[in-house]
């Protein structure tokens, strides 16, 4: 630890520190095994309530900012963050037992991922506004004033991710997003990496602090996710959630949000196995490379990446034999790398024995495992397409670097397993892209697999997730909980606004972004319907 130099230390709500009364913990040290670190209080669930109150009371305030101050505080963030860089980097390293080379480029993406809110917002793009002029004229009714904008709506609360303690967890993409769209958040720490989020928080509170806002706008809560998680799922001042992690967890909180008296929207990101197919023209060369990008792309932090590919698609034959031979051998070379948390390595070792016993399914191969604890060996399993389409348990997640191959003997086995697999947030084809047979099949695949994942891709790998203006970190269940919407991007702000229109409001009652004068010089698309033909 680096600055954490207290014995203890405790949530922080609406600037404050507040004790909490459900006990302490500390943080694991993974390639070790041990704790590390001061401890942390932990709320109980009657304290939660303190954190949404004061999300309310922020609101009032936060969502009116002009989009300047509001880019300007998510600029300040960004600042703090990357002020405070080596601290959080180092206790990351102790905390998660990523290396340092992965935390770094993670800090400058969570600071980017700001940086491009805070542009988004300064543009005035995110109203989304339109504005039909009135038609006092027009036959058989006259047109009202219309003018359509979004809102946000309302304070968040954000669960973080495990496996991006920076670019997912605090001041990550969720609680970006939904500072930008004007809704306070409430962060539940992820409590595997409690001080990394507790110097990313107080990052958050000088900014809030430094631009005068009120101090509701963020709060940092240590707690239970089934008990303080849930509270605050079920408290009426929460309107949204944002979620990174398990299946089982994701699917709780949305039926807690689904079962309040009101309803609000659940963006889980849970499971997700990242299908790849290989088609004949990709392996009919030499295969060497494709062998070795896979495995590199399969072991890069432990696997544990939302977007791993955990299952591959390979023809049966003597190309498919040779192909797997070579990952194989490259698998030979890899080692295992320590895992976020003992839990998160015993589930990956319990899923892979599971996986191992079901009859047709064989070991392709294996690497050796790594050098600190929690570190097993990457693994790569085969199986046939008839066992993997019969057999439920294959298509679950097994978080870390384990995949398995499926040998398909034919285009239509191709289909039906492209039919047949869940809701992806990636799906990648690898093939010649001069083969004209195959161009032809991978159309008809495009196809289909457009309609299962959030992101397809050819010839690349599906790790390493461009965060710009047109990508999607999405897709069908269970990859999330609304396939409408992506976590990562500019669009990411979408999920937590929602659309008004105001008809025949007199010129003194418009806000700023739908004024005729347009203060705030927002793009305002005007009578767009009769520009077209
Ligand atoms: P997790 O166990 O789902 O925990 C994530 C967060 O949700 C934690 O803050 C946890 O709080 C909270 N939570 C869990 N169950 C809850 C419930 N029933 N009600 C309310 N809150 C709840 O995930 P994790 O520990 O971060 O990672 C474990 C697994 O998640 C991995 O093995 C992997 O399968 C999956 N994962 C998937 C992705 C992806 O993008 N696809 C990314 C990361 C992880 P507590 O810690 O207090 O329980």
């Amino acid at each position: 630890m680096t600055t954490l130099t207290e014995a203890t230390y405790h949530s922080l709500i609406a600037g404050e520190a507040v004790p909490g009364t459900d006990g302490t913990l500390r943080a694991i040290d993974p390639a070790r095994g041990t704790e590390t670190g001061p401890e942390f209080t932990t709320l109980a669930e009657s304290q939660a309530d303190a954190a949404a109150q004061a999300a309310a009371e922020a609101f009032g305030t936060y969502r009116k900012l002009p989009d300047a101050d509001r880019a300007a505080f998510l600029t300040t963030i960004a600042e703090n963050i990357n002020a405070a860089g080596d601290d959080i980097i180092a206790t990351a390293m102790t905390e998660t037992g990523l290396p340092q080379q992965r935390l770094t480029g993670e800090l400058a993406r969570t600071v980017n991922q700001l940086k491009m809110f805070a542009k988004l917002v300064a543009s005035g793009d995110h109203h989304s506004v339109r504005v039909e002029p009135a038609l006092p004229d027009r036959k058989p009714l006259p047109r009202p004033d219309l003018r359509q904008r979004k809102l946000p709506l309302g304070p968040v609360l954000v669960f973080g991710a495990s496996n991006f303690p920076l670019a997912f967890s605090t001041a990550g993409g969720d609680t970006a997003s939904a500072l930008a769209a004007g809704c306070p958040v409430i962060f539940k720490a992820h409590l595997a990496h409690p001080g990394t989020g507790l110097l990313v928080a107080r990052a958050v509170t000088e900014a809030v602090t430094a631009h005068n806002l009120p101090a509701g706008v963020f709060s940092f809560v240590y707690g239970r996710g089934t008990t303080v998680g849930q509270a605050l799922v079920k408290h009426p001042a929460v309107k949204a959630v944002g979620f990174t992690g398990s299946r089982s967890g994701g699917t709780a909180i949305m039926a807690t949000a689904a079962a309040r008296p009101e309803p609000i929207p659940v963006y889980a990101e849970m499971s997700s196995i990242n299908p790849v197919v290989v088609l004949g023209s990709a392996i009919s060369g030499d295969s060497t490379a494709l062998a070795e990008g896979f495995i590199t792309s399969l072991n890069g932090s432990a696997g544990q990446l939302c977007t791993a590919p955990g299952l591959i698609f390979v023809p049966a034959g003597e190309a498919g034999d040779t192909f797997l031979s070579q990952v194989k051998t490259a698998l030979s070379q890899a080692a295992g790398v320590t895992m976020l948390t003992p839990g998160i390595c015993s589930s990956r070792v319990e899923g892979e024995k599971k996986l191992a016993s079901v009859p047709g399914v064989t070991e392709v191969g294996r690497g050796t495992e790594g050098q600190t604890q929690n570190a097993p060996a990457p693994a790569v399993f085969s199986t046939d397409v008839e066992t993997f389409l019969t057999r439920e348990e294959l298509s679950e997640e097994i978080f870390g670097a384990t995949c398995l191959a499926v040998r398909y003997s034919s285009t239509e086995e191709l289909k039906k397993l492209a039919v047949g697999i869940e809701g992806q947030l990636t799906a990648t084809l690898h093939l010649d892209t001069e083969d004209s047979t195959d161009v032809a099949l991978a159309t008809e695949l495009v196809e289909l697999l457009e309609l299962k994942a959030g992101r397809v891709l050819v010839n690349g790998w599906p790790t390493g997730v461009d965060v710009g203006d047109a990508i999607v970190h999405g897709g069908p269940f269970p990859a999330t909980s609304d396939g409408r919407s992506t976590s990562v991007g500019t669009a990411a702000i979408d999920r937590f606004q929602r659309l008004v229109a105001y008809q025949n409001l007199p010129a003194a009652l418009h806000p700023a972004p739908v004024r005729e004068d347009n203060p705030w010089n927002v793009p305002q698309r005007t009578d767009f319907l009769s520009q077209l033909s």
